[in-house]
């Protein structure tokens, strides 16, 4: 199989909603995962049609002002509009007991639904394991993820995926199975180092040599893994086309 065709893979990245076409022109030969913070940027997204772009509809747990503006009932409505939800999680910053609840919520209302959900869980991994764990789905990213090798054992037994950056050490790489990994810029995250949004192919190189595999093949593996997560998670039927046809293909 030829992979060399195949766009870059960004499974978690920050791009304004107001982001423009010739800006987005700049992105090049890339898939972008858009998360957003706030169910108002998802309000302002939940039109937009941008071919390199998957839209996300978010609550930034370490956003106090995108939390106190989370509706239960606005959530329901948005969902059906998107094939991703993202970022949601819980962050270190915040009052656990609110970011439990929302994040509650969201997987509540992703029940059933045909979406990836790519979730943070800087500082509270265990307490995200343990929510989705009663929650389950079969969409579920975690995003840079930093747990302990306990709760790796129990995230991947629970079928969670990874997506992984540039900034993250060879000791976690090396420890996610191949086949639950995807890649990301979760940009403009300075630690990464990415210039535009889609920028994976520093994190590709380094997979390459973990994976000790030939670099045009591991872009081919991570659309393989996208691909069967899209498919248990239903995500397959509510991605544009152009995305589908790219999974379909290979
Ligand atoms: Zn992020």
């Amino acid at each position: 199989m030829n992979s060399l065709g195949l766009p870059s893979l960004d499974c978690h990245a920050h791009i304004s909603p107001d982001v423009t076409r010739p800006q987005l022109d700049t992105i090049g030969h890339a898939h972008v995962f858009a998360v957003t913070r706030s169910l108002s940027e998802a309000e302002k997204v939940a039109a937009r049609l941008d071919h390199r772009l998957t839209w996300g509809i978010g609550v930034h747990p370490g956003v106090a002002t995108a939390r106190a503006s989370y509706d239960p009932d606005t959530f329901r409505q948005l969902l059906p509009r998107f094939a991703l939800v993202g970022e949601v999680g819980l962050d270190r910053r915040g009052g656990r007991g609110e970011q439990e609840q929302i994040l509650s919520d969201v997987l509540a209302a992703c029940a059933d639904r045909p979406v990836f959900i790519s979730i943070h869980s800087t500082g509270r991994t265990g307490e995200v394991i343990d929510l989705v764990k009663r929650r389950p789905h079969p969409g579920v990213i975690l995003h840079w993820f930093l747990g302990t090798p306990d709760e790796l054992v129990q995230a991947i037994a629970a079928g969670m995926y990874f997506s992984v950056n540039n900034a993250m050490s060879e000791e976690r790489l090396q420890a996610l199975p191949r086949d639950r990994v995807l890649t990301e810029t979760d940009f403009p995250a300075r630690q990464v180092r990415a210039r535009a949004p889609g920028e994976t192919q520093p994190i590709e190189s380094r997979l390459a040599r973990v994976w000790r595999m030939p670099e045009e093949l591991v872009r081919y593996q991570l659309w393989t893994n996208l691909k069967r997560l899209a498919l248990a998670s239903g995500a397959i039927d509510a991605l544009s086309d152009s995305v589908a046809d790219t999974l379909l293909a290979i």
